[in-house]
């Protein structure tokens, strides 16, 4: 079986609907067909300031999402990063292959630098990337299932993995993005323009997973448009109905054609009221799983060690065989 593996960050609590359509939808699918690792990625969490308490409570809670949007921990290996000590232990090793240069022209970290300013950018952001690499060699994954906004993480992850290999002789598998292309974007509601984002979109932009849906319902109702009035998927000239195409499509499973037709005729109005329903239909039971797993913690927890124990034994593997590549003397 080829393997798989990607992470999602535990901040912000709630998964937003970009997460969903962009990566945790097509994790769950993947687990049927691949070796699947999935991560909650608390080490990048921390990139950013957290309240210790919070983090704790945001990382059960990324979990009990990634249970509640489908994950079967028998089918997959769902782990948190901090319980795999060899995630920091070989981002190291490629912090000390990775060119300063080349890490400075990640444009993930210019934005959020950009954003945060100069002062409050730690050095764990600029090399977030890089621990992302180490994430994901790791693992020898074949394919990563991420959003857009992640290709040239993964590009970097080839490059550093080439050049490891290059140098010190064949450690690790060499990864490939797997992005589709319909979700591989899902826009801010407010400004089509730009992605929505956990940590950059302001909150009438961001649908918020676990919020009430009664809010979530509204925001669909008040996104942006465009002064036309024909439903048409045109994501350069309208990329706001564009959007909302796109997440009605993928939640319904109809196409895109078939919706431009449904809505021949129709204005705006009616397609987000539709699309609001169909939100709701969709969030409500989503909601009431992730609760089912949060009032049951133990039983999280114990599905997140387990999940761990298995990573570790993959993981260990591949860290021992690169120090010892790099010439690391081995403890005895
Ligand atoms: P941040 O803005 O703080 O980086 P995020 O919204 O990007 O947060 P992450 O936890 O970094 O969330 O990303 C988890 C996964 O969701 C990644 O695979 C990422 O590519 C995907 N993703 C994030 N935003 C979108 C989006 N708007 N459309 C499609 N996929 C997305
Ligand atoms: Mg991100």
């Amino acid at each position: 079986r080829s393997r798989v593996l990607s992470g999602i960050q535990p901040t912000a609590g709630s998964f937003h609907l970009g997460n969903y359509l962009g990566a945790v939808r097509q994790w769950v699918a993947l687990q049927e067909t691949h070796d699947a690792f999935y991560m909650v990625v608390d080490l990048h969490a921390i990139t950013i300031a957290q309240d210790p308490a919070e983090l704790r409570a945001n990382t059960r809670l990324a979990a009990a999402q990634l249970l509640a949007a489908g994950l079967d921990p028998d089918r997959c290996t769902l782990f948190v990063q901090s319980h795999v000590p060899e995630h920091a232990q070989l981002g190291w090793v490629m912090n000390c292959l990775t060119g300063f240069g080349e890490a400075s022209r990640m444009t993930q970290f210019k934005d959020k630098s950009a954003k945060q300013g100069a002062d409050r950018t730690t050095v764990g952001l600029f090399t977030y990337p890089v621990l992302q690499v180490a994430d994901i060699l790791l693992y020898q994954a074949n394919a990563v299932p991420v959003g857009e906004d992640q290709r040239q993480h993964i590009e970097l992850t080839r490059d550093l993995a080439e050049r490891f290999n290059g140098r010190y002789g064949d450690t690790f598998t060499v990864p490939a993005p797997y992005i589709l292309k319909e979700t591989a974007k899902i826009y801010d509601l407010q400004d089509p323009a730009v992605k929505m984002s956990k940590s950059a979109s302001m909150p009438k932009g961001l649908i918020n997973l676990l919020d009430e849906p009664k809010v979530s319902a509204k925001k669909i109702k008040s996104a942006v448009t465009d002064t036309d009035t024909v439903i048409r998927f045109d994501p350069e000239k309208k990329p706001g109905v564009s959007n909302l195409l796109t997440i009605y499509s993928t939640l319904t499973g109809t196409g895109i054609a078939e919706l431009e037709q449904k809505y021949e005729g129709k204005g705006y109005g009616a397609l987000k009221t539709d699309l609001a329903e169909v939100m709701v239909e969709w969030v409500t039971p989503f909601r009431a799983r992730t609760q089912e797993y949060l009032d049951d913690p133990e039983t999280l927890d114990a599905v997140l060690a387990k999940g761990a124990e298995k990573a570790r034994a993959v993981a260990a593997e591949t860290l021992a065989r690169a120090y010892d590549k790099v010439g690391f003397l081995p403890a005895k």
